[in-house]
């Protein structure tokens, strides 16, 4: 039998591992390893995430309490309702919401409870969606010009179609009996002349209600009760970025009626536009552990520790003469420390895209997320002792192109 002891002696001779990761992490690695490496098997490329939460790079990486949460319910039936009204409760007293309902991530969350709007409680309109004509339902959402980017297609799933405003006047005017809903894109705020209260303020007059999308907007973590404090109806966010649940969840929370409607669209029942948006309960439980945790995390800390990371980074790149380094910490939409890195290509010869693949084609291979004429590299989704390979492959980089 393999004692502890002699796992730390044994790792301790591995120079990379030794060097790099932490003793816990080394030991997690080792003693947990798993009878089958599936990524090995299939050939899947798996690598340090320096970049950020990214769909595309299957978002972060959920906490060892989800993974618990997941693995401690998966072996035992429970009804799917009762999953979600239980967890929704707690959720819902979490975020200062009446109520809230585990969704297939932020944007389920956005179709879902326009469906609830559209529809009431009214079965025969649940099963008319996203065919509105005729059914006596509304069918326009108002949205801000700049806030009108992709997301918004979650909205007209429903059959609902956009009407784009850009002043008040323009809200004023378009605000009509066909009117739904007006949403706001929280990560675009920058980009509309209305801001959040006065958004609300105009709804409430008119008796629209509101929806705001914060999917990357955590943290702080304050925002996961901010909107609905103020006086939003309904509020979305991801599960699987900052929050680390399951990549596949998110949440929708706010009025009680607008959540229970929203629930007759979703899994389990069928003929219904959600349908195709089921979450498991492990994944709803696990959303939950996520929350909890991450409401219950010293966030001081653990942004002290984003920093600490980065500034690691941040040293070993400016060591290389001719490199430039700015920390940015965007206001809206991944709130984190994040590193712009750039150079004088008269003593760095490297184009951003070739330091790219060198990074990812690397041993162990990096991710980082280009610019137009820099690198961002975050920290938060690194696993602790991975900004040290970081700091020392890039370096390692930069140094060798250097001139
Ligand atoms: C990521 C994102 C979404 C989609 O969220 P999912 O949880 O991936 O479904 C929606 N809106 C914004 C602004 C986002 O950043």
């Amino acid at each position: 039998m393999i004692t502890r002891r002699d796992l730390i002696l044994r790792l301790s001779s591995l120079p990379l591992l030794g060097g790099f990761l932490g003793e816990k992490n080394q030991l997690r690695a080792l003693t947990a390893a798993p009878a089958r490496n599936l990524a090995k098997e299939l050939g899947i490329r798996t690598f340090i995430n320096a970049a950020g939460t990214y769909t595309a790079m299957t978002g972060s990486l959920m906490e060892d309490e989800v993974m618990e949460a997941i693995k401690g319910t998966s072996r035992e039936f429970m009804m799917l309702d009762e999953v979600q009204d239980k967890v929704g409760e707690k959720i819902a007293a979490i975020t200062h919401a009446e109520a809230a309902v585990v969704t297939a991530g932020c944007f389920s969350a956005l179709t879902l409870g326009l469906a609830g709007v559209l529809t009431g409680m009214d079965q025969k309109k649940v099963e008319a969606l996203p065919h509105l004509e005729g059914t006596g339902m509304k069918s326009e959402v108002i949205i801000q010009k700049g806030h009108n980017i992709g997301y918004s297609h979650a909205l007209i799933n429903t059959g609902c179609k956009i009407v784009e405003v850009e002043t008040l006047e323009d809200l004023e005017k378009a605000i009509n009996d066909k009117t739904a809903l007006l949403w706001f894109l929280h990560i675009q705020s920058d980009r509309g002349q209305i801001g959040h209260e006065k958004w609300v303020e105009v709804a409430k007059k008119h008796g629209v209600p509101t929806m705001i999308d914060i999917a990357a907007d955590v943290p702080p973590v304050e925002n996961l009760w901010r909107f609905n404090d103020m006086g939003f109806d309904l509020v979305c966010v991801s599960g699987g970025k900052a929050l680390r649940g399951p990549q596949s969840a998110g949440i929708l929370m706010g009025k009680k009626e607008y959540i229970a409607a929203a629930r007759l669209s979703m899994p389990p029942r069928g003929s219904t536009i959600g349908r195709g948006m089921k979450v498991n309960k492990e994944e709803i439980l696990g959303m939950y552990a996520a929350l909890d945790k991450f409401v219950n995390t010293d966030q001081k800390k653990l942004w002290k520790t984003w920093e600490d990371r980065t500034a690691l980074i941040r040293n070993a790149a400016l060591s290389v003469p001719g490199v430039k380094v700015v920390t940015d910490v965007p206001e809206l939409g991944n709130h984190t420390p994040t590193l712009r890195i750039s150079w004088d290509t008269a003593k760095v010869n490297l184009q951003i895209k070739e330091l790219q693949e060198r990074l990812r084609n690397g041993t162990p291979s990096i991710e980082i997320m280009p610019g137009g004429s820099h690198i961002n590299i975050t920290s938060w989704m690194l696993q602790p002792g991975e900004e040290k390979i970081v700091a020392a492959r890039l370096k390692e980089e930069l140094t060798k192109a250097s001139i």
